[in-house]
């Protein structure tokens, strides 16, 4: 039996390669669950491992693929059975262990987090890594004690795909929720995902004060680098920033000064290796807290082998919200 994947190698001859590929199901590696995928996803490191820009891929040949949802096939854990319908997220999966971008793949059924029932499958992987991380940012903030009535939240990279999901759960949450973006032209998309206020990425990229005025009870950040920076110093007192992503790049020129004058919270949010319990707790709450009519206004469907060229697009920022990728067509 084969199926289709992308399929990424490498070589002195023919360089960094990633293409459409049929494989032969003997060739999928170890694990005690197979699944019948229905949906992957292009997430940023996806993005960054097809097109090669940075080394996330460690092992080849490789599937990419960080995420998915399909259908349990055959399975040896006690957890699951053929039929199950089931979501993964993480684990090293499309870096080190071949991943969602494909129809077939074997995993650790430790891995696994059940599908919500208040999701179809294509939801599911609307939100997908992404969202599921803007929520593992959200529960952040609350264990920090932060509330809607703390104050505004400001959210970065707000039209990309950990932004879109953050802007719409804070909103539907009660936040007042500030969405920070360089595409002006997607001001509308972010109002109607619940945003308040929409402000230019390009007042947060250039140094600013160690400490500025203040504006945020907590923020939500997918950008790093110099608008981290800015966002620490412009905290409200004991304010809470939840950190995810590096769109915008990996250092962090700050200074301690908002640390220890204004008692500001730096809380790193990791996705890939969460614990199982506040994985299925975060889907329980994505189900319950984002409104999945808002799905459609910030998610576009493509095909298998379309994800290849809408690497690049992604990583240029050219992308609005999810993609969604249909591994069957
Ligand atoms: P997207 O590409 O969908 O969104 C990133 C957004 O960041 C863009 O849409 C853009 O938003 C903004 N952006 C891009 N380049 C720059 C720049 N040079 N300066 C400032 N802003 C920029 O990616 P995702 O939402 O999927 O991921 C965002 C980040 O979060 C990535 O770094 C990713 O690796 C990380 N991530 C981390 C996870 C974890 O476990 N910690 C899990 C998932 C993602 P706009 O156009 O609105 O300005």
């Amino acid at each position: 039996m084969t199926f289709s994947a992308l399929r990424i190698d490498r070589s002195e001859t023919a360089g960094y390669q990633c293409q459409l590929e049929q494989l032969d199901e003997s060739a999928l590696p170890e694990g005690d669950v197979t699944v019948r995928v229905a949906y992957s996803t292009l997430n940023y490191k996806d993005s960054l491992a097809i097109t090669g820009r940075s080394p996330v891929v460690r092992r080849f040949p490789m599937v990419p693929g960080i995420d998915l949802v399909g259908t349990v096939e055959h399975s040896s854990h006690p957890a699951w059975m053929a039929g199950d319908a089931v979501i993964l997220n993480g684990w090293g999966v499309g870096e080190t262990h071949w991943g969602g971008l494909a129809q077939r793949a074997r995993l650790q059924g430790d891995w696994l987090v059940a599908l919500p029932t208040a999701f179809s499958p294509a939801q599911a992987m609307a939100i997908g890594t992404a969202g599921y991380t803007a929520m593992l940012c959200v529960l952040a903030l609350e264990r920090q004690g932060i509330q809607p009535d703390r104050g505004p939240v400001v959210v970065t990279g707000a039209a990309g795909g950990v932004g879109s999901v953050a802007v719409a759960l804070l909103a539907r949450l009660g936040y007042s929720v500030t969405a920070v973006t360089g595409r002006p032209a997607e001001a509308d998309y972010l109002r109607q995902l619940g945003a308040t206020e929409v402000l230019d990425r390009a007042e947060f990229a250039t140094p600013g004060k160690p400490l500025g005025k203040e504006r945020w009870a907590a923020a939500v950040d997918s950008v790093g680098s110099q608008t981290l920076a800015n966002i620490c110093a412009q905290m409200r007192y004991r304010g809470v920033v939840a950190a995810c992503g590096l769109a915008g790049g990996m250092d962090l020129p700050a200074t301690v000064v908002p640390f220890i004058l204004r008692g500001v919270t730096l809380v790193g949010v990791d996705s890939v290796m969460c614990p199982l319990p506040e994985r299925q707790a975060a889907w329980q709450r994505l189900a319950r807290d984002l409104d999945p009519a808002l799905l459609a206004l910030m998610t576009h469907e493509i095909g298998l082998s379309e994800a290849i060229p809408a690497a690049a697009e992604l990583l240029a920022g050219r992308v609005r919200g999810r993609l969604v990728v249909d591994v069957n067509r």
